[in-house]
């Protein structure tokens, strides 16, 4: 299947107060093979613009270099978001209408309806991974990462996982052993924090799942290297966004760190 292409909402709801989601459709979806975790780009035009898309022949270079030489006034607005679900020839993504200030993809979701565009890059086989083989898989995340723990679960039945949220109304039905941690207030990823601290895990082998707001990832993956022990190996990690920052700001010098682990340990995620 061709990763990129348009995509065309086919309808809008809300599933808690601040999470929309959204259904399209388009071409090469149906082909979509399946596998947990699907990422993918979303390109966000100009408000009242059509979404203008790179050339794309098939190569992931080719096609970014081509999106950086749309000229800034027309060059839409990349995202990364995951897909929540799908059926036949539609994906479902699920958007956070985060608190603050809103971003161009959350002023989008915002305001979605049926017949919008937007283009996509993704999902790519070639950036799927494979899960882990551990006794025990440990899925930790705040609120955006729910589309891809969801996914996750629908493959494993060893999975212990904790999720925060901003409150109880944000919560969704997800199988099997799912600890909701509720912000109310609280500062951004100490609740989660505190409940990984505390969780008495199952014997044998173990590994984790960690994404969400990058600092809270950090520490979480301090924790269970720092505190617990664990083999850097053993747990895969993505910051997905960046406190009082945008995903086109640049990586900080945390970030650059994270960036260059990850490419160290890709080869060795089996767990442990
Ligand atoms: C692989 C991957 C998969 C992802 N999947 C999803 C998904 O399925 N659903 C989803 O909702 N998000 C997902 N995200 C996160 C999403 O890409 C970011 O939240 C993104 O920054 C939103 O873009 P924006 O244009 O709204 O905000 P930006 O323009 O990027 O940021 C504007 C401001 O909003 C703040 N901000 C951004 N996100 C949040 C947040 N969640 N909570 C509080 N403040 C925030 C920033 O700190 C900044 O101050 C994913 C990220 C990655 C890397």
């Amino acid at each position: 299947m061709n990763p990129a292409g348009l995509l065309e909402v086919t309808a809008v709801r809300r599933v808690t107060p601040r999470t929309v989601r959204v259904t399209f459709t388009g071409s090469g979806l149906a082909d979509l093979e399946p596998w947990p975790d699907q990422q993918l780009k979303l390109l966000f035009p100009p408000p009242g613009r059509p979404v203008r898309l790179p050339s794309d022949d098939g190569d992931v270079m080719r096609w970014y270099q081509a999106y950086l030489a749309i000229p800034s006034g027309e060059r839409p607005v990349m995202r990364s978001y995951t897909v929540r679900s799908r059926d036949r020839d539609t994906i479902d993504v699920d958007f956070v209408l985060h608190p603050g200030p809103a971003g161009p993809a959350t002023a989008w979701a915002r305001q979605a309806a049926a017949g919008d565009v937007l283009g996509r890059y993704g999902p790519d086989p070639a950036y799927r991974r494979p899960l882990s083989t551990a006794d025990t898989l440990v899925c930790a995340g705040d609120e955006t990462t729910i589309p891809a723990i969801a996914s996750i679960l629908s493959e494993v039945d060893n999975a212990v996982v904790f999720v925060e949220v901003a409150g109880a109304a944000e919560e969704q039905p997800l199988p099997g052993e799912v600890h909701w941690l509720h912000r109310d207030g609280a500062e951004h990823g100490s609740r989660l924090l505190a409940a990984v601290r505390d969780a008495k895990l199952p014997d044998g082998s173990v590994a984790a799942w960690l994404a969400g707001e990058a600092g809270m990832v950090r520490a979480l993956r301090r924790h269970l290297v720092g505190d617990r022990g664990w083999d850097k190996s053993a747990i895969e990690f993505t910051g997905y966004w960046r406190r009082r920052l945008t995903q086109d700001d640049a990586p900080t010098p945390e970030d650059l760190a994270d960036a260059a682990e990850k490419l160290g340990d890709s080869a060795g995620w089996t767990g442990n």
